[in-house]
């Protein structure tokens, strides 16, 4: 065999004679050149197979040799770069240089031969190669992946570098070991052995982190074994793949609005915690919070304004939290549960009254008011408190439990916090028993209508009434609508019981209507699960046909909520029913998340401004805003606005003022029955008087008021 030939340009002597004594004695010829301008000639008479080159050259280095050979006629002879240097910035500039691979000094000289023959057996292989060999290394070399082939002893024989692999130079000759990162050369090495062993137990893949262009990357490796006994070893740059997982991972366990943890990742930890508490014997705390008329912000404000606001309150309470309570020694989780939300898990607490602690802490946390762009916005929370164990030991119990305490810090009063407890066993209790009376109670006809009034603001006259359902409980007196309705709704009783209602409403109305011209209108409420079954408006359609009542002279109060569904469905049910004539109102305006767009597509007659608003008007600036609001909606949308829960004279003076169009409520008259409430209308309402009182029966007109307006007896 033709020995191989191998230039020598080094202007170091010694090293010379020791790099000539070693290949020699591994059967290459040698030639050597001192510099540049010797090199690149004995280059073209020698024709060397590989040429070994110092960076660091008199005059002209190492580099530009290098660029010279890649430039001449012989371009792809391997050149590898001899450096002192192994600074990532020499080792890039030898690659654009065009070297093949480096070798530092000192040089081991025992392995010196056999990284060259490596490389000059490589370069044999590609140069006899068949053709469609070079088709699949070309196509190698186009995909992004980097391939290489190990031997069995660990050394790269074949290097494809890829399309994204940052361009390193190749890796042919190199050891595994200090071409890859550690973990990924003992992986290598399992798998090879399990090869070997015959037992292919070793995992085909490995993932590892590299350094590229002083970044951190990540890369997967798949190894796939050779007929030959080589492994190929496939890398994918996977740093991008990572980080979308990463994304969607973070994404389905945080709040993107406030970074905050959501209910899943909450739940997760909260058992985590709950295992640490038990074996210490512990409590712990879980605390629900949720913003007192934040959906008001929200609807008024608009929603941008609404988020800062949440992003605030999470600031605000993460900070309560990393602070550990007010004595600084618990552990505080705090989630977002969506909306305005949030739960705080405490442990660490010495007693249940601890709770307390934290939650007028929190309260005060919450209170300093909070910047908005142009608005200064003060939050209040409701928070339900539950206990660990005491109220259950499961997770999603015990926020059942702190969910439905919240609800009872909400009736006390909201800005304040209830233990979930006692009373609300009972309270649920109760709900039981409603539930087994109310099916007994309809055939022992202990439910009956009252009427309430709806005063017309410019003539005074009341025109109209809403149906309101009493249930005359034998020993438990008079139970309103509030308490059995959602039970009502829960057990599918609303239907039947919706559509006596309705059929009693109606029969009332005919018999105004035999008594004489001005028999009012009737409003009835309907449940969205009324409104939502099919046969719904043929149902209302029955009832008109079957107790001879003008359609005109009805109509039907529904909720927001309902709009928020099915709205095509909706409309189209609405259409059927104002083509009858029977008018539609939306009822408790204002509470629900309805938009203007909404509200022009829905056939309605009239809105009615919901009692919290006008619970508001005469003491604060808020709630005038909110109902003038209102009334401009209605105004534009060329709808009859209805004002609910009119208690005081300001009050009725203010909407009048502000154009509304109906008013109902106690200042005009309480809920009566039939018989009284025609005593009422005949009393008729004096829209102007001082201190107006509720006319009728139910809180009876004294002879002395009007006396003492006109000042005599
Ligand atoms: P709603 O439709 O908003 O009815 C008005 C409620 O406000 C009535 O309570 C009425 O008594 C009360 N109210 C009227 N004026 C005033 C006032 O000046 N001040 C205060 N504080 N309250 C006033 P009620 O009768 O207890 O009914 C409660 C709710 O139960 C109703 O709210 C309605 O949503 C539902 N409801 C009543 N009857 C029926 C019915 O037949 N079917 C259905 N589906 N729901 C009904
Ligand atoms: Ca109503
Ligand atoms: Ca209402």
């Amino acid at each position: 065999m033709v020995s191989r030939r191998i230039l020598l340009i080094d202007d170091d002597p010694t090293f010379r004679l020791l790099a000539q004594a070693t290949l020699e004695r591994a059967g290459f010829e040698v030639a050597m050149a001192g510099s540049v301008q010797e090199g690149l000639s004995a280059f073209s008479s020698f024709r060397p197979d590989l040429v070994l080159l110092d960076v660091e050259l008199p005059g002209e280095d190492g580099y530009a040799a290098c660029r010279a050979i890649r430039a001449s006629g012989h371009a792809d002879v391997p050149v590898i770069l001899v450096t002192a240097h192994d600074d990532v910035q020499s080792i890039e500039t030898g690659y654009e240089a065009g070297a093949t691979d480096f070798v530092h000094k000192p040089v081991l000289w025992a392995t010196l031969p056999y990284r060259i023959n490596f490389m000059l057996r490589a370069l044999d292989d590609r140069r006899s190669l068949s053709h469609s060999e070079r088709k699949i290394r070309t196509l190698l070399e186009a995909l992004p992946d980097s391939s290489v082939l190990v031997d069995r002893q660990g050394y790269i024989t074949e290097h494809f570098t890829g399309t994204d692999s940052g361009a390193r130079g190749s890796l042919v000759g190199s050891r595994l070991e200090s071409a890859y990162p550690a973990a990924l050369a003992e992986a290598v090495r399992n798998f090879m052995a399990s090869i070997e062993a015959k037992e292919p137990t070793g995992r085909r893949t490995h993932e590892y982190a590299d350094v590229r262009d002083g970044k951190k990357r990540w890369f997967e490796a798949r190894f796939r074994p050779q007929p030959d006994g080589t492994l190929l070893i496939v890398t994918r740059d996977t740093t991008e793949r990572r980080k979308a997982k990463a994304r969607i991972e973070y994404m389905a366990f945080y709040d993107s609005l406030t970074r905050l943890p959501n209910r899943a990742l909450f739940v997760r930890e909260a058992a985590k915690s709950f295992e640490q508490v038990k074996a210490a014997d512990g409590l712990a705390a879980l605390l629900y919070l949720d913003l007192d008329r934040f959906k008001r912000i929200n609807d008024n404000l608009g929603h941008a304004i609404g988020d800062d606001l949440l992003r605030v309150v999470a600031d605000r309470l993460s900070r309560l939290a990393r602070k550990g309570g007010p004595n600084g020694s618990w552990t505080i989780k705090v989630a977002r549960f969506g909306g305005d939300e949030f739960v705080l898990l405490a442990t660490g607490l010495m007693e249940e009254a601890d709770a307390t602690r934290l939650a007028d802490e929190l309260r005060l946390c919450l209170a300093e008011p909070i910047d908005c762009g142009s608005h200064q916005l003060v939050v209040t929370p409701s928070i339900g408190i539950a206990i660990y164990p005491r109220d259950s030991a499961e997770i999603d119990d015990l926020l059942v439990k702190a969910d439905m305490a919240m609800y009872l810090a909400k009736d006390r009063g909201r800005n304040g916090h209830a233990y979930f407890g006692q009373s609300m066993a009972v309270r649920s209790l109760g709900r039981l028993a409603i539930e087994t009376d109310m099916r007994a109670a309809f055939e022992r006809a202990e439910f009956r209508l009252a009427f309430q009034p709806k005063l017309d603001l410019t003539t005074g006259v009341v025109t109209g009434v809403e149906a309101l359902l009493r249930w005359d409980h034998p020993e438990k007196g008079t139970i309103t609508p509030d308490r059995f309705i959602p039970v009502a709704e829960e057990t599918g009783l609303i239907v039947p019981l919706g559509e006596w209602v309705l059929r009693e409403a109606c029969a009332q109305l005919h018999r105004w209507t035999l008594k004489g011209p001005r028999a009012p209108t009737v409003a009835v409420n309907v449940s969205v699960q009324q409104f939502e079954r099919p046969d719904f408006v043929d149902m209302v359609l029955r009832v008109l046909k079957e107790t001879g009542t003008d359609p005109s002279r009805l109509e039907l109060e529904i909720t927001e909520s309902l709009l928020m569904r099915n709205v095509g469905e909706t409309v189209s049910r609405m259409r059927r029913l104002r083509a009858q004539g029977v008018a539609i109102a939306i009822d408790d305006f204002g509470t629900g998340y309805s938009s203007l767009g909404y509200l022009r597509q829905l056939p309605v007659s009239a809105l009615k401004i919901d009692r919290s608003f006008v619970k508001d008007l005469d003491r604060t600036d808020d709630g005038n805003a909110i109902c003038a609001a209102i009334i401009a909606l209605a105004r534009e949308l060329k709808l009859t606005v209805i004002a609910e829960g009119v208690e005081t004279a300001e009050q009725l003076a203010c909407l009048r003022r502000q154009g509304c169009n109906e008013a109902q409520g106690y200042l005009i008259s309480r809920p009566v029955p039939a018989a009284e409430l025609e005593l009422l209308m005949n009393a008729g309402f004096d829209l102007n008087g001082p201190g107006s009182g509720a006319r009728g029966p139910a809180e009876p007109v004294t002879a002395a008021a009007p006396a003492r307006r006109h000042g005599h007896s």
